[in-house]
């Protein structure tokens, strides 16, 4: 197997093939844009950073922000300082980095839209920009909407969010993520190099697009975001539920799907970059060791199954009550009250704690939480108490 084809030249296409083709396999990949602003919050959370630190060293323009805000639905506020920042690009420079990575190490990158696959015969035929081409073997990396080859079958809504939002050229340095009660989404203000992504993403068929669409420009009036220049964008999220996670198939005898192809998106935060380059790298590691059969239970065993576990629980985080509120506004306050939880949380946030450990974390330290909870209810009184100082006028 030498000549490999690849549909999609995002995160997922250009990594993958940039490892093929370092090993002597022969690279095509076809992108109907090559580098664009693919609509999106472009943030790269540490696990990302680790595996590739090119992201965080190169040259390219790049934000690294380490402060984040969470506001709960009644507009409460609660900071986090990650000890691991995010680090956020503009799609089209993220993009741009990647392929040329791949074709410096030997792909072939070609502006053509893909227009059919067919996995019939012993050499896979594709179609594009109207002509044939063969390959050996073909990964499919065209993004969640892409249904090119018809023995897969296309992510459904319950598997997709929407997302609506704008390009805001304006500069800030904290990462806003706000809860909407009873609502399977959240809106996000990420500040990049020169310019803000402000979104809202929402399980599709849930709400309205209208009603999406003022949910976001109220966020924009109460976060004081100049709109001068903003573009807007939508774009489709997957947002996959358990048994699509488990069950969906992904790979053939000659081909197989990664990124968001292949639905790799955590459900509870929408983050797909990491997923897509790290797919991308899986399915690489067994074309090399021959094994291409092996590519999804390795996935499995590198992520799917911690987003299956956050799949099964992101209803209940969104939409769950605890103690008489949301469970967002309870976490919200409970971060503004407790530094355990709020380190715990900056690390979920920041991608170094995973989510099937997270239950008997914060079982572990639940009590310590509850003190520091308590404390802090208790000390604002304390401080009411105490006769204020007189205010000491400053020397002429
Ligand atoms: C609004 C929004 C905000 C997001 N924010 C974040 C975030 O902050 N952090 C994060 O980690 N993830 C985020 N994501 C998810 C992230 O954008 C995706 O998971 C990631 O882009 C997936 O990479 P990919 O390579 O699989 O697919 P894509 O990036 O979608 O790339 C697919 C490529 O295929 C090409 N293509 C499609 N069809 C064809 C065809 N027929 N022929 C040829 N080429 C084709 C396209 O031009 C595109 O370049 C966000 C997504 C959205 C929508």
């Amino acid at each position: 197997m030498k000549e490999i084809a690849i549909v999609g030249g995002g995160p997922a296409g250009a990594l993958c093939g940039e490892r093929l083709a370092s090993q002597g396999f022969h690279v095509t990949i076809f992108d109907e844009r090559l580098a664009w602003e693919k609509p999106c919050g472009g943030g790269l959370t540490h696990k990302a950073i680790q595996a590739y630190p090119f992201l965080l060293d190169g040259p390219q323009p790049k934000k690294i922000v380490r402060t984040a805000e969470l506001i709960s639905g009644c507009g409460r506020r609660a900071r986090l300082e990650m000890s691991h920042p995010i680090v956020i690009y503009a799609r089209k420079v993220l993009n741009g980095l990647l392929l040329d990575r791949a074709v410096a190490a030997g792909c072939t990158a070609v502006r053509s839209r893909v227009t059919s696959v067919n996995t019939d015969d012993p050499q896979v035929r594709l179609m594009a920009g109207g002509e044939e081409r063969r390959s050996d073997f073909v990964v499919l990396a065209a993004g969640a909407r892409n249904q090119l080859l018809p023995e897969t079958t296309a992510l459904g809504a319950m598997d997709l969010e929407m997302t609506l939002g704008y390009f805001v050229p304006t500069e800030e340095d904290i990462i806003k993520v706000k809860f909407l009660t009873e609502f399977e989404g959240y809106l996000w203000s990420f500040p990049r190099a020169d310019h803000l992504s402000v979104g809202i993403c929402a399980k599709m068929g849930q709400n309205p697009t209208q009603q999406l669409r003022r949910h976001l420009d109220q966020f924009v009036q109460e976060e004081k975001i100049s709109m001068e220049g903003a573009r807007f964008y939508s774009h489709v999220l997957p947002s996959p539920e358990a048994q699509t996670i488990r069950g969906r198939r992904i790979a053939g005898k000659n081909w197989a799907m990664v990124g968001d192809a292949a639905a790799c998106v955590d459900p509870l935060t929408g983050e797909g970059l990491y997923y897509a380059l790290r797919s991308g790298d899986l399915l690489a590691q067994a074309l090399m060791e021959g094994q291409p059969q092996a590519y999804p239970e390795r996935l499995r065993a590198a992520f799917s199954a911690d987003l299956e576990f956050a799949a099964k629980i992101a209803r209940r985080i969104f939409r769950g009550n605890f103690l008489g509120g949301a469970i967002t506004t309870r976490m919200v306050q409970v971060l503004s009250h407790s530094p355990a939880f709020r380190d715990l949380i900056g690390e979920v946030f920041s991608g170094s704690q995973d989510y099937r450990s997270l239950k008997s974390r914060l079982w572990d330290q639940l009590g310590v939480t509850f003190v520091q909870f308590a404390r802090s209810f208790l000390a604002p009184r304390a401080i009411i108490a105490t006769p204020r100082q007189p205010r000491r006028e400053p020397s002429p």
